[in-house]
């Protein structure tokens, strides 16, 4: 039987996981508190960029399965379910920043009208599902099992397939406690269940830890062939052929073997130092994904530097066409984008900087000083440095080859297709240098040579 589900959080996530759940045939009110949000959704406008996701957002929003509101209380009150898809940034300590999680839980105490479940999709350190129960229990007096249940339902959707990797998920991972609360979780993903879907049902620490378990195995291959890249480059390997080579053992699989500037995005970071915060806690040595954390802030550190040496020393007074600012394609976002670290730098360090992104310059703008919910932190004074140099300096354009103009290097920081398919012609005709860094390894390496470029990839 189809839902009614409230969504709290209408991020990258919930957006998606709204439309997505509306298209299933439930009927979904996505909650935000930021009404800017809600009125552009409202009216039929994503306010993320995902492939394929104004299509279904619209045909939902018709079909009269899918509104959007500020109204949380409202829309706790008239669903059977109610999932948490909103933020959980890191704090100072490394640990994740619950403020956003209480706070959805604190609203669903105050409007438990009947039997609830609640479902938690937000990445949420072991233990987390346990507080919300024992909030909500407390707050309303009520008995967990009884008058409401609990779901851990971490979600594993990559951005820039976002919508695809909701209609086709790898596993869908749900950690329950009653029968009861499985059977609504049944109901609610029963179309995924009729293509076959894996799903794993397990407890709810277990599904906590999948989610970590997951991301820091893969933010640790993408370190591990950074590593690697940065030995064959030392040698005279070729990490191409290496990561071919290990990906053809099916114990190693080829996917996260491709090098480049560091990994960077809105879980990654966050995800490895919250596990590592978590070990902490609980004495427990975490000390692999510790040292992934520090390789991979100094691997941003390395590309900078191999940039800086291919133009033969300080790049000051020269212009730098920075060619990709999300964190990675098909996705505006730009939340510990490498390229961040990469354009502070070459501002601090005197550089003209001319930077193109198809989708994220909006973002970077703001997050560039460290401002805006993608920001990070910056420390003051070099946070007033970058604001200076960028007001003098920093150049956004809008497209490749008027980033590309005049420019003494590039640097192609994301992997998008307008750059795997540069005009390698043209570029040479705009470009007043030759030195072409390939951070993602996108081009052919003899073909950039053959037109003039002194080409660097990473590890070949
Ligand atoms: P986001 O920051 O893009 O969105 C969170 C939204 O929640 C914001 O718009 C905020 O205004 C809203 N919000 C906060 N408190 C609220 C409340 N009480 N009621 C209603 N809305 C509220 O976050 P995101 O990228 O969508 O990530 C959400 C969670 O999912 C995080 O825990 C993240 O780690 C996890 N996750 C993210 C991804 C991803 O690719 N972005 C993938 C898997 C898991």
């Amino acid at each position: 039987m189809a839902k009614r589900i409230a969504i709290l959080g209408t991020g990258y996530v919930g957006l998606v996981s709204s439309v997505g759940l509306a298209d299933f045939g439930n009927t979904v009110t996505g909650v935000d508190l930021r009404a800017d949000i809600v009125e552009r959704l409202n009216e039929g406008h994503p306010t993320i960029f995902e492939l394929g996701l104004e299509e279904y957002l619209r045909r939902n929003i018709d079909a009269g399965r899918l509104t959007f509101s500020t109204d949380g209380a409202a829309a706790i009150r008239e669903s059977d379910i109610i999932f948490l898809a909103v933020g959980t940034p890191p704090a100072a300590d490394g640990h994740a920043d619950l403020g956003q999680v209480e706070g959805a839980a604190r609203s669903i105490a105050d409007n438990l009208n009947g039997y609830k479940v609640v479902v938690t999709k937000s990445t949420v350190p072991v233990g987390t599902n346990r507080l919300i129960q024992a909030i909500i229990a407390e707050q309303a007096g009520v008995t967990p099992g009884e008058d409401f249940s609990v779901v851990s339902n971490p979600e594993f959707l990559r951005e820039g397939k976002a919508v695809q990797d909701f209609f086709h998920p790898d596993r869908i991972v749900l950690g329950y406690e009653d029968d009861r609360a499985r059977e609504y979780m049944e109901d609610v993903y029963r179309s995924l269940y009729l293509i076959q879907t894996p799903f794993v049902w397990c407890n709810l620490e277990t599904a906590e830890l999948i989610k970590y378990a997951s991301n820091a195995f893969l933010a640790t291959k993408i370190t591990f062939i950074n590593q690697m890249a940065n030995l064959a480059e030392a040698t005279g390997a070729d990490i191409h052929l290496i990561a071919k080579s290990m990906g053809m053992d099916g114990r190693i699989s080829a996917k996260f073997l491709h090098p480049g500037p560091g990994y960077g995005g809105s879980c990654f970071p966050k995800d490895t130092r919250a596990i590592a915060a978590t070990g902490d806690q609980y004495g427990v040595d975490m000390s692999v994904i510790k040292e992934v954390i520090r390789a991979n802030e100094s691997q941003k550190i390395i590309t900078v530097g191999k940039l800086v040496r291919l133009m033969g020393g300080s790049p000051a007074g020269r212009t730098v066409a920075v060619l990709g600012l999300a964190f990675k394609a098909e996705t505006d976002d730009v939340r510990e984008s490498p390229a961040l670290e990469i354009v502070r730098e070459l501002l601090v360090e005197g550089a003209i900087v001319r930077a193109y992104d198809p989708e994220a310059i909006d973002n970077f703008r703001t997050a560039l000083l460290g401002e805006g919910p993608f920001g990070g932190k910056l420390d003051p004074a070099r946070r007033d440095r970058i604001a200076a140099a960028a007001e003098e300096r920093m150049h956004y354009c809008t497209g490749e080859f008027e980033a590309l103009d005049g420019a003494h290097a590039a640097i192609i920081v994301t992997e998008w297709n307008n750059f795997r398919n540069l005009d390698l012609d043209r570029a040479a005709t705009v470009m007043s240098g030759r030195v072409l860094f390939d951070a993602r390894n996108v081009l052919d390496p003899d073909a950039a040579k053959e037109h003039g470029f002194t080409y660097a990839g990473v590890g070949r």
